[in-house]
């Protein structure tokens, strides 16, 4: 492990002609691993029941949250107090019944429905329309010569190119075609069913009600399949073979859903500027994780305990700082989010009823992940952090966070990932992006994912909090400056 020393006249860079040691430098001393562990033990325990957005969990910790926020002196960040609530939205599948031709089908044997189908009400139709994969791919424009038009469509899962092996990406293409092209029903004929999971323990948990009336999306299997067909297939290959068309069926589907409306929050602290109180700096992290189920709690120290853990450290920090007359010249918005692994919810909440203008917000510095070390990394891997966004809508960003770094702490700031084009897609994974994409420069601070990402072993034990300090404190330093200089981030660089 290479030693941390911080020359002197390095150490006078942070704030421009200082005579003695920055007051930046003299406050971020408080920033110690001890520190970040204990209030990262409190975050990632067992009590907090793994945070899961709108559940007991993600409240107590919420409630955990507001009052070091309360405690530390931060001003409520809303009108209605720490916590900004956004409604979320939970639907779980009562019973649905599926007949083809008079003959009743069997949940979960013949068929099982898509979460995104748990609505309640009822269908019927007399033909259905065959589209092979329904997607336009190298070997086939499978609507060529369709009309789908309020109808219902019988699909292949999968592409023809890997052979209808179950696909993500496929699937949601497939559907979003056959939205478009104005399909009422969509039946897709699946090569693993049944699905592991059957429908009851599937639940349907989302913020933005779609408009419109539902298109019920179904999962058949391929004797479900061959009763729409009118012949018996031998297997999925068969499928394959078969006409594109219209196929004389009667079909009639009802489902019976229970929806209920329920509440998660985003809360935030604010330290009020002084000569430039009416522009923001933000830093953020998300508290929410996957939640518990059984006795097993993924307890997400590193996801994003660690980023929660370093927005309260560095709040506390500047509060202190305030305290000793070193108040911040721009307002600090400490904010740590909910939603976030369900599709980056919270912070798609605030960026679309923004408390404070995001036109005024100079950056969000965000951190998602930040304890661990990325069992890849080649370089020092005690000594560095990936760092996304900073080339990005602003040309006085990536200047700045490579000054302070080496004014500081001199980590290895590592870019790899800063491409959005990057397979892996982490630019658009955290909360950042939703500033980003509202104009705001942004920098996510990372450590790349690892053997325990998304799973129930990534707990306290395992992160290294002397990294994280030097990290936290990377971040500090940059929101300090951001926070102080003169100007707000030029936004010269257009949003691609
Ligand atoms: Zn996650």
């Amino acid at each position: 492990m290479r030693k941390l020393f911080l020359p002197v006249a390095a150490l006078l860079c942070i704030t421009a002609g200082a005579q003695q040691k920055s007051p930046a430098v003299k406050f971020a001393d408080a920033i110690s691993a001890k520190d970040l562990k204990a209030k990262l033990s409190i975050i990632a325990s067992a009590q907090m029941e793994g945070r899961e957005t709108a559940t007991p969990g993600q409240k107590k910790a919420a409630t955990f949250i507001e009052g070091f926020f309360k405690g530390i002196g931060l001003q409520p960040g809303t009108p209605n107090g720490y916590q900004l609530a956004f409604p979320v939205y939970r639907d779980s599948l009562a019973g649905a019944t599926f007949m083809l031709n008079n003959t009743p089908l069997v949940l979960d044997k013949d068929f099982t429905l898509s979460p995104t189908s748990f609505v309640t009400g009822s269908w019927a139709a007399n033909e259905i329309v065959f589209a092979s994969y329904g997607i336009s791919d190298s070997t086939a424009t499978n609507y060529s010569g369709l009309d789908v038009k309020d109808k219902w469509v019988l699909l292949l899962e999968g592409s023809a190119n890997d052979g209808g092996k179950p696909n993500f990406r496929a699937a949601r293409t497939k559907i979003v075609l056959a939205k478009t092209k104005g399909a009422k029903g969509i039946i897709i004929v699946s090569k693993d069913f049944p699905k592991a999971k059957p429908s009851a323990v599937l639940g349907n948990m989302y913020v933005a009600k779609q408009p419109g009336s539902p298109v019920p999306v179904l999962y058949v299997s391929q004797a479900t399949a061959s009763t729409i067909l009118g012949k018996q297939v031998k297997g999925f290959d068969e499928l394959n073979t078969a006409v594109r068309g219209v196929y004389n069926v009667a079909l009639s589907l009802s489902v019976n859903s229970n929806n209920i409306t329920l509440e998660s929050t985003d809360v935030i602290g604010v330290l009020p500027g002084t000569d430039k109180k009416d522009e923001y700096v933000l830093v953020t992290g998300h508290y929410d994780h996957l939640g518990k189920k059984d006795s097993v709690i993924w307890y997400g120290a590193d996801d994003d305990g660690s980023g929660t853990t370093s927005v309260l450290e560095i709040a506390q920090t500047f509060a202190k700082a305030k305290a000793k007359g070193f108040g911040p010249r721009r307002t600090m918005v400490f904010m740590t989010v909910s939603g976030e692994e369900e599709g980056l919810w919270g912070s798609d909440y605030y960026t679309s009823h923004p408390v404070y203008p995001l036109e005024k917000t100079s950056v969000d510095l965000n951190t998602d992940m930040v304890g661990r070390i990325d069992p890849d990394y080649k370089g020092d891997s005690l000594n560095y952090i990936y760092t996304i966004g900073e080339d990005k809508l602003s040309t006085d960003l990536l200047k700045i966070s490579d000054s302070i770094n080496n004014s500081t702490m001199h980590l290895e700031l590592d870019r790899r990932f800063n491409d959005p084009k990057d397979p892996n897609r982490f630019y658009y994974r955290s909360d950042h992006y939703n500033f980003a994409k509202h104009g705001v420069p942004i920098i996510f601070y990372f450590n790349g994912v690892h053997k325990d990402y998304h799973q129930p072993t990534d707990t306290v034990d395992k992160i290294n909090f002397p990294l994280m300090e030097k990290r936290v404190k990377l971040v500090f330093y940059t929101a300090w400056e951001i926070a102080n200089r003169d100007n707000m981030l030029v936004r010269d660089i257009p949003l691609k």
